[in-house]
């Protein structure tokens, strides 16, 4: 579209997570006028670190924020495997750190601290908190969005960042509900000075015993680690009543650098959820409505994409409107480039366990994701 078009085009996006406040970086660069409509009534992340991987970083650098986001990160160089009690299985660089012309690590961050340099980065006024989208009509060349709180919104196209639970796309484009992964995800993040020694370094480490996987995550710049305790579980409440006591009998046999974590954990401020992700969406958009993020493409978190998918998908979509004609176009085109990535990654994101963990806890009865 040419830039004269990009400048008249109204964009409102729904939901001010990762994706929605990428996407809003990116579509205001190109000249767009951008809301953002977020239910939140304060910008916040649940407690736990994650990897921005080389990819997301370069999507940064070209928008002009990899300084404001890197300050809040550490640079990791490769990731490692090992068993329960600390023998190494594999141990691999981040993938795409030579991709650039200057090498660009993975960075790990808090979650929190991602959410807020990235909203920090967007112009005064875009974010607008307390507006929880109730209702989307789509035009054809244009969609109204109505809010609980009595307002509307209407823009030239709207891109519904608004997670696994989206209201648009359950409106407009599919009925399918989130998926139990049949997991559990216990997550905290604790001072490195009370990891017993598992913070070494700036590098991500799994240790997989039977039926449980333990994320090592180390955030150095801010003296904490990340600790994320991932079971086969089959109790699908979204937010399950599990005790200290069965948390601990999960990791039995592990290194006693994690048990002795575990054991310290101030259990009430751990968050205990169960994980879900969405089957692949077969139409993400329409002439003037999106889906990007989560909305369209939820996944479990085993290979660490999710994050950056909804990055990624920012970037592109951006391409995608200066390189088509019209925004139908373009959209059309941000699917074709996106979903077949997504849809594998959503594959193997499902893909964390073996036959015998699987038939130990669900015998006879697997969860529907691991069922494909
Ligand atoms: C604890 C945890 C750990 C994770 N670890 C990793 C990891 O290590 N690596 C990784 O890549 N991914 C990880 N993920 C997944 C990753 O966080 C998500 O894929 C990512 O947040 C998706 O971003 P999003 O903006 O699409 O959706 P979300 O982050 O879900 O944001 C959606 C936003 O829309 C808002 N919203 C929803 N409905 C409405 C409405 N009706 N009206 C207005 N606003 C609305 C919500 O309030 C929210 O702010 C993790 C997720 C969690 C919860």
């Amino acid at each position: 579209m040419k830039t004269s078009e990009l400048a008249n085009l109204k964009v409102a996006i729904v939901g001010a997570g990762y994706g929605g406040a990428a996407a809003a970086k990116a579509l205001s660069l190109l000249g767009a006028t951008v809301d953002v409509y977020e239910q939140a009534s304060e910008i916040r992340e649940v407690g736990a670190g994650i990897g921005l991987r080389p990819s997301s970083m370069d999507m940064f650098r070209r928008w002009g924020i990899f300084d404001a986001i890197a300050r809040v990160t550490s640079p990791s160089d490769y990731f490692e495997i090992l068993t329960a009690t600390g023998e190494p299985i594999m141990k691999d660089a981040w993938p795409g750190m030579d991709d650039y012309e200057v090498k660009t690590h993975t960075h790990l961050v808090h979650r929190n601290d991602f959410i807020e340099a990235l909203v920090g980065a967007l112009p005064e006024g875009m974010v607008h908190l307390g507006h929880k989208l109730e209702t989307i009509t789509d035009h054809g060349d244009r969609a109204t969005l109505t809010f609980t709180n009595g307002t509307t919104a209407e823009a030239d196209l709207v891109v519904a960042a608004d997670g696994i639970k989206s209201t648009v796309r359950r409106e407009l484009f599919s009925d399918q509900v989130p998926q139990f992964a049949g997991e559990h995800a216990y997550r905290a993040v604790v001072d490195a000075d009370a990891a017993h020694g598992l913070v070494v370094d700036d590098n991500l480490r799994m240790y997989i015993g039977k039926g449980t996987k333990v994320y090592v995550l180390p955030l150095r710049h801010r003296n904490q680690m990340s600790f994320d305790i991932t079971v086969l579980n089959p109790d699908g409440t979204w937010t399950p009543n599990v005790s200290k006591e069965e948390m601990l009998a999960t990791i039995e046999g592990f290194d006693e650098r994690i048990i002795n974590t575990a054991k310290d954990l101030d259990w009430d401020k751990v968050n205990v959820r169960a994980v879900y992700d969405i089957d692949p969406v077969d139409t993400w958009h329409s002439d003037a409505v999106v889906l990007l993020g989560d909305s369209a493409h939820s996944m479990c978190h085993h290979q660490g994409q999710g994050a950056n998918s909804a990055i990624l998908d920012a970037g592109a979509l951006a391409e995608a409107l200066q390189q088509a004609e019209s925004v139908k176009d373009a959209l059309a085109r941000y699917q074709a480039a996106r979903k077949p990535v997504t849809d594998e990654l959503q594959r193997i994101s499902r893909q964390g366990w073996t036959e015998d963990e699987l038939n130990d806890v669900f015998p006879g009865q697997k969860p529907a994701t691991q069922k494909a």
